[in-house]
């Protein structure tokens, strides 16, 4: 029997690049950005679940990294001497520590904190882009040990647990599973906590708090992924939407010296970050996943000093402007506002629901809206349905082939060529376990407590009804605008409820805005545009431009930052 090695993990493969040592003339350079701090041997620099001081450059004295598994034992990552620095993306925007660190012996260091860390990073290219590509890399090696995220207890095929993996995944943060039915550390954790196998998944966080079945919300809070908004700070920019459109306008608007705050209400990323593959976004000529392409435009915001608040959903624009009222407010479901001097409007769409009978109680499971590796996982092996006949259902079918056994895509119309794109198009051709079914339509669906068990599809002229044994079906059917939010708020849309900008909206508006002066549309959302990330990147580079001229003609002036 041969047995294959296991697979070499990134701190092997990229040590050099993860793990940088400063050369004392760089230590110098960079020692206007924080200040020397002092530690006794065994005191913690930084702990898992607490929000650390920032980056830290060791000067003199071993500092070891450790991060716990899934049952709470701790495991070296690595020890930094001097000219070593510690920290990961977290520090970039002052959240919590996801490794802990104690200094071996006496230890000094220079400690950076978030803000100027973003200085810096802008201040020193060079030194930025090597500190940077450390930080992303940690970020790497801890999503693939899932270390120093929370633990989740609960069977990988459980609505909830998909619904908890799902949002952590797209957040990009680490997680960690446990199968209760097999895991000993699972089950201590259950009985210690007399938890009713109802109740489950439980999910344990870092700072030791215990969450049964948490909405996303109450996670994200547990973690510190977002925290509550300074009711008092007014941004120049507030942008509703962390896809592609929503992340070019925090880049270029930050970049550019403007106050930013993103708001999403489920993950960076959009509908972009669901693409299994995107192949036409100029400059990638292999192709990019969505999700990757996506961290790196939020990476880049957060460098530039953009606040995430993610998730938080917005929803209301207040009313037509009050005289006496400075500030746009957006309402968050939370309760809590946002002021802001403008507003960019980058919610984009959300996916088409089927018209079938039952959808809702299959939905947590086994019916998806995305087609990434957390389900691709799900579907190893086994039969499943896409439905759909555009470019994302095209990209998500090739991508299921790679995981499934065989992919029946059910396409409405008479062909896919009307539809899709045509390399798409010849790829689906190529694969043997893709089948085309033309004229289809899933008439009903079968199974019991949320688990789908088969299908029944009308197909073909005769419109005879065909059942096929299917546990996931994938849905790829067209989007709707995300624009009930500004119901009440003066923003006219279009009869399909998209936002109306530019000439469409009234006759003395800039491009790219709305009805109500200094609130602006772009991406998705906006009637009449292209429904692609280049565009939405385009939009969101060129709103910036709009923006200033806008600030220019009014009192509402932006707040001027420092340089760093
Ligand atoms: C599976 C798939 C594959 C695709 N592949 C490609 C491709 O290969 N090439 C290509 O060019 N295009 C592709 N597209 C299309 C492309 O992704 C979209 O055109 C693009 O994402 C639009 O960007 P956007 O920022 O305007 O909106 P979106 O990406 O839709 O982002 C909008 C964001 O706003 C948030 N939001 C909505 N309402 C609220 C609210 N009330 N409060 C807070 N936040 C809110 C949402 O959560 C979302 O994150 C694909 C789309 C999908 C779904």
């Amino acid at each position: 029997m041969t047995v294959s090695a296991p697979k070499p993990s990134i701190i092997d493969t990229q040590r050099h690049q993860m793990f940088p040592v400063l050369e004392p003339p760089e230590i110098e350079r960079v020692r206007r950005f924080g200040v020397v701090r002092s530690y006794g041997a065994g005191e913690a620099l930084a702990k898992v679940g607490e929000v650390g001081d920032g980056l830290t450059i060791i000067l003199a004295g071993k500092v070891d990294v450790t991060q716990h598994d899934e049952s709470g034992r701790r495991a070296p990552i690595v020890t930094h001497g001097p000219g070593a620095f510690m920290g990961e993306l977290a520090q970039l925007a002052g959240r919590r520590a996801l490794v802990d660190a104690h200094a071996l012996e006496p230890v000094e260091a220079l400690v950076i904190p978030p803000d100027r860390l973003r200085a810096l990073l802008i201040a020193d290219a060079e030194l930025g882009e090597r500190i940077m590509r450390a930080l992303i890399l940690r970020r790497v090696g801890l999503l693939e040990a899932g270390a120093g995220g929370p633990v989740i207890v609960g069977r990988a095929d459980s609505g909830d647990v998909l619904r908890l993996e799902g949002f952590l995944a797209r957040n990009g943060h680490p997680r960690q599973r446990l199968n209760p039915e097999t895991d000993a550390e699972a089950k201590a954790l259950i009985e210690r906590f007399h938890v009713d196998p109802g109740q489950l998944p439980i999910v344990l966080c870092p700072g030791g708090q215990l969450l049964r079945n948490p909405s996303e919300t109450e996670l994200a809070r547990c973690i510190g992924l977002v925290g509550p908004i300074d009711p008092d700070r007014v941004y120049d920019v507030a942008v509703v939407g962390a896809g592609p459109a929503g992340l070019a306008t925090a880049v270029y608007a930050a970049s550019e010296g403007l106050s930013v705050l993103v708001l999403d209400c489920r993950a960076f990323g959009g509908q972009a970050g669901a693409s299994a593959r995107i192949e036409n976004y100029l400059g990638f000529p292999t192709g990019i996943t969505g999700m990757a392409l996506m961290a790196r435009a939020y990476n880049q915001a957060q460098k530039f000093g953009v606040e995430m608040a993610i998730p938080d959903e917005v929803n209301g624009l207040q009313a037509l402007d009050d005289p006496d009222e400075r500030n746009f407010v957006l309402k968050l479901s939370n309760d809590e506002r946002v002021s802001a001097r403008s507003v960019v409007i980058a919610s984009g769409a959300r996916y088409r629901r089927l018209e079938v009978e039952d959808l809702e109680s299959f939905e947590a499971s086994s019916v998806h809206y995305w087609a990434s590796p957390l389900e691709g996982k799900l579907c190893a092996g086994q039969e499943v349905a896409l439905v759909g006949a555009g470019n994302s259902a095209g990209q998500a079918a090739v991508y299921l082939a790679s995981r499934a056994a065989q992919v029946w895509l059910l396409v409405r119309g008479p062909d896919l060529e009307a539809s899709m794109s045509r390399y798409l198009v010849e790829r689906i051709a190529g694969l043997s376990n893709v089948k085309v079914v033309t004229q289809a339509q899933v008439s009903g669906l079968e199974g019991r407590d949320g688990m789908l068990e088969a299908i029944r599809c009308r197909q073909g002229a005769s419109g005879q009804e065909v059942r096929r044994p299917i546990r996931h079906l994938f849905l790829f059917i067209g989007a709707e605008p995300n624009t009930d939010w500004l119901s009440g708020s003066g923003v006219a849309l279009d009869g399909k409820g998209f936002v109306l900008t530019g000439g469409d909206a009234a006759s003395d508006r800039r491009p790219l805005e709305t009805s109500r002066r200094g609130v602006f549309a772009i991406g998705d959302v906006r009637s009449g545009s292209v429904k692609r990330v280049a565009a939405a990147v385009g939009e969101g580079a060129q709103v910036v431009a709009t923006l200033h001229a806008f600030f220019a003609s009014t009192d509402r002036k932006p707040a001027v930052r420092a340089k760093p």
